[in-house]
C-alpha cells in the first residue's frame, strides 16, 4: 500500500521560543527547536555535495545542541512542498520538504520507531 505524502494542515513559527509546529493532515503533531533545524539543513552546500542530497535526514545531528543559536530571520513557504528559513547569517539555500521534516519530528512516538535513545547510546560508545 502507498502512504499519501505527508502534508501539513497547519504551521506555527515562534521565532521569540524559537519553535516550529506543524500539525500534519494525519493529525499528528510535530515541534521543532528552530535552531536546531539549521544543523540539518538539506542544502547541497551543507550536504556536502548535490550526491547527497534527497537521503533522509540526519535525526541524531538535529537533536544534539547546534554549535550556535541559530536564528531564523524570515520563512516562506515553497510551493506547497517545502518551507524555506532564512538564517541570521544570510543563509537560505535549504528547502526543508514536508517528507524531510515528517522524517525529523522529535515526538515520542518517532523518536521510539526511530530508536534514537539506542543510537545516541551507539554514538556515546563510539566516541568513548
Ligand atoms: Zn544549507
Ligand atoms: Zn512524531
Amino acid at each position: 500500500m502507498e502512504y499519501p505524502k505527508p502534508m501539513p494542515r497547519n504551521i506555527t513559527v515562534n521565532r521569540d521560543e524559537d519553535y516550529m509546529e506543524i500539525i500534519w493532515m494525519d493529525g499528528h503533531r510535530s515541534v521543532y527547536p528552530l535552531s536546531h533545524l539549521r544543523t540539518v539543513c538539506p542544502c547541497a552546500e551543507c550536504q556536502g555535495g548535490h550526491e547527497n542530497m534527497g537521503g533522509p535526514p540526519d535525526r541524531l545531528a538535529f537533536l544534539r545542541e547546534p554549535e550556535r543559536p541559530w536564528k531564523v530571520e524570515h520563512v516562506t513557504l515553497v510551493g506547497n512542498y517545502a518551507i524555506q528559513f532564512f538564517w541570521d547569517d544570510g543563509h537560505h539555500a535549504g528547502m526543508y520538504t514536508w517528507e524531510y521534516l515528517r522524517a525529523l519530528c522529535p515526538c515520542e512516538e518517532c523518536s521510539l520507531r526511530y530508536g534514537d535513545a539506542e543510537a545516541l547510546e551507539k554514538e556515546k560508545e563510539e566516541a568513548g
